[in-house]
């Protein structure tokens, strides 16, 4: 046996993990077994991942978990003929908290966990292998990888310190002995050398582990049994051994969903992808036909952090007639859905795929067009069904399904629907383009909006006087990704969408519009000096400078031609210092407000282009400063502003 025993400590953190969890108070200390049972059932999986490539690894007998208890020395051992595990990997992974999953914990563990906190953290998710010890006071594992010659033992009273040392294992896989604490009262315990207590508890946090979880029964029976000879215990006995099947094996996503409870889809999820949350919705769905697969998915309670990084990757699972043969398949869905977790399983594809032949296979790409779709009729089911549900998912998921418009074309009409929007109707409310629709005015032909870097900024904004003044509701746009939107979803049932600081405003009959255009008209032939001198000032910047209707409060605005980009999205683009070269604008003047009509008169008479000059350098930051954009030429800007005030205290005085 072991020639030399080594002690090593645990890291730190491990320790007060360990610690916490040996002193919790959490009532379900049961889950520790679902834990190994999980680990198990991983490292199984991997090995029969592994033999796919490597054969040998496997001799034909068959992948299962074994618990085995001894009351008399309460221990309770929980075996694998999984993958195991070298020296080198149980220091990596028994010895520190592992990677997977607990990132929350160790962010947690760092801040200093209260029990309370730390109660709740294992009973939402478990602390896997370490959990052990909330029932066990020594525990022992000994483990073998599958193609090495040569075991580990591994043995920790966590306190602090564990020890390695050689040890033989005539199969590979791993076993883990639990020296169980001692039942007493209010502990929270039960005895699980019990093989009621042992059932049950597989049963509710484990049945639907893919290999059979076996428990080797052994009893005393009197071999007269049944005969009615003497009172029983009396007699010759036999000991009967026989091994049972704990668990019904049945992967969840095979049993029909109406016979599946939320609680239990909620426990696998949990469980499958460590979650700390149920899930907002599962989404379960099943094809069949010339081809046969069955999906599980899951929209998760919140977004991951890193869920907008170019490197996220999403947690797709690819199944073989129930085998795992893909971890990480992100071609089961487009980009844009990365968001969802799940997993597929064909009955028609190959165990021995490669992910080389997966791609150019064309039922990945049938898998993933059925997916899509059951994906998005589910969503909008949701939004049908529990809007207030889908008001959540919309908070945490509406920016990454926006990204579909600019790659999904097959779906738009599946995205349309399910797209809310913040808009001038209700602040309190975001709206559909369906609910958009029915509150448009009589005359009103397109829907209205206007992008912006954030809600205050557009609400700020200029170009909305005359739509807020005469009542026309317009959508406030304040995410990036909806300049993108935008490109891509032109029009709604048949109505364009048309930014406010895009063309012209036609607002009200088409009599009023007349009207409007010709007073316009005639006020521009009136002050056609001071627009051609400003657009000569501003040539740079502007393109075109002309009288509106779009403003009621402010005096000046900047808009686009119809094919120009956003201000925003201009930003996007890089245009300016450095990147490309700036669009020029469209200044239009408010010809109703008192500093037009001045300047119209004085310019009129004086003609004092240096003065224009500085009032056009005005004019254009305020333009400029009330869409969000910033100044071209702060310090002209500046000293435009110096030398005016200068003048008109000048004249004041
Ligand atoms: P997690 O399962 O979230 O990774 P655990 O604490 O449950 O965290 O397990 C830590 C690591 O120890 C696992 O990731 C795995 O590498 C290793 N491990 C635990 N149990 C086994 C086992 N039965 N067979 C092989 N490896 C195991
Ligand atoms: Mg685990």
């Amino acid at each position: 046996m072991s020639a030399q025993t080594e002690t090593y400590q645990f890291q730190a953190e491990t320790r007060r993990l360990l610690d916490l969890v040996v002193h919790s108070l959490y009532t379900k200390k049961e889950i520790f077994l679902r834990e190994l049972i999980s680990n198990a059932s991983d490292a199984l999986d991997r090995l029969r991942f592994e033999a796919l490539q490597r054969p040998e690894l496997v001799d034909g007998s068959r992948l299962e978990i074994r618990i085995e208890a001894d009351p008399a020395s309460r221990t309770l051992t929980v075996s694998d003929n999984g993958i195991g595990m070298t020296r080198e990997e149980v220091i990596a992974n028994i010895g520190t908290i592992a990677k997977s999953g607990t990132r929350e914990l160790r962010e947690t563990l760092k801040e200093g966990t209260s029990a309370e906190a730390l109660d709740r953290l294992i009973g939402q998710f478990g602390v896997g292998f370490y959990s052990a010890f909330m029932v066990a006071d020594r525990v022992s594992l000994v483990t073998r990888r599958a193609g090495e010659p040569d075991a580990t033992r591994w043995e920790s009273s966590g306190d602090g310190q564990f020890t390695l040392s050689s040890d033989d294992k005539p199969t590979c896989g791993t076993s883990i002995t639990l020296h169980l604490r001692p039942v007493e009262p209010d502990s929270g315990l039960e005895d699980y050398t019990d093989k009621w207590v042992l059932a049950r508890i597989i049963k509710r946090h484990s049945d639907f582990v893919s290999y059979p979880i076996v428990y080797r029964d052994q009893r005393e029976e009197s071999a007269a049994e049944g005969e009615a000879e003497g009172p029983a215990g009396e007699g010759p006995k036999t000991v009967v051994v026989e091994d049972r099947i704990l668990n019904s094996m049945q992967p969840i996503w095979t049993r029909p969903p109406a016979e599946v409870k939320q609680e239990e889809y909620a426990e696998f999820y949990q469980n499958y992808f460590h979650e700390m949350e149920a899930p907002l919705k599962v989404i379960a769905a099943r094809a069949e036909g010339l081809l046969e697969y069955q999906a599980l998915l899951f929209v998760p309670a919140g977004a991951p952090y890193d869920l907008f990084y170019q490197a996220f990757e999403p947690d797709l699972r690819l199944y073989a007639k129930g085998v795992l043969i893909m971890e990480r398949c992100a071609e089961l869905l487009p980009r844009y859905l990365r968001f969802l977790k799940g997993l597929v399983d064909s009955a028609d594809l190959p165990l021995n795929i490669s992910r080389q032949m997966l791609q150019q296979e064309r039922q990945l790409t049938l898998i993933q067009k059925w997916l899509t779709k059951k994906a998005l009729d589910s969503l909008q089911n949701m939004r049908e069904q529990e809007p207030e549900q889908y008001l959540k998912f919309w908070g945490q998921f509406g920016r990454a399904l926006k990204e579909g418009f600019s790659s999904d074309f097959e779906n738009r009409e599946r995205l349309t629907p399910l797209l809310l929007l913040a808009s001038s109707n209700d602040p309190q409310r975001l709206t559909s383009l369906k609910e958009y629709v029915e509150r448009m005015k009589e005359d009103q032909t397109e829907i209205f909006y206007l992008t912006g870097e954030s809600r205050a900024v557009i609400e700020n904004s200029p170009h909305l006087e005359a739509f807020r003044e005469k009542g026309y509701e317009v959508l406030y746009l304040s995410d990036p990704v909806d300049e993108l939107l935008v490109q891509y979803l032109t029009e709604f049932e048949g109505r364009k969408l048309k930014s406010v600081v895009k063309g012209t405003v036609r607002l009200g009959s088409e009599e009023e519009q007349e009207r409007t255009e010709k007073e316009l008209q005639a006020e521009a032939e009136e002050s056609a000096a001071l627009l051609q001198g400003l657009q000569k000032q501003l040539d740079e910047h502007v393109k075109d400078v002309r009288l509106t209707n779009r403003l009621t409060n402010s005096p000046v605005c900047l808009v686009g031609s119809e094919l120009d980009y956003s201000p925003q999205m201009e930003r996007l683009l890089q245009f300016g210092p450095g990147g490309r070269p700036r669009q020029r604008r469209i200044m239009e003047l408010n010809p109703k407000h008192p500093i037009y009509l001045r300047l119209r008169d004085s310019y009129k008479q004086s003609k004092d282009d240096e003065l224009l000059k500085q009032y056009a350098e005005l004019l254009l930051g305020y333009g400029l400063l009330s869409e969000g954009t910033p100044l071209h030429d702060p310090v002209a800007f500046n000293r435009a502003v110096a030398e005016l005030m200068e003048r008109s205290l000048t004249a004041a005085g």
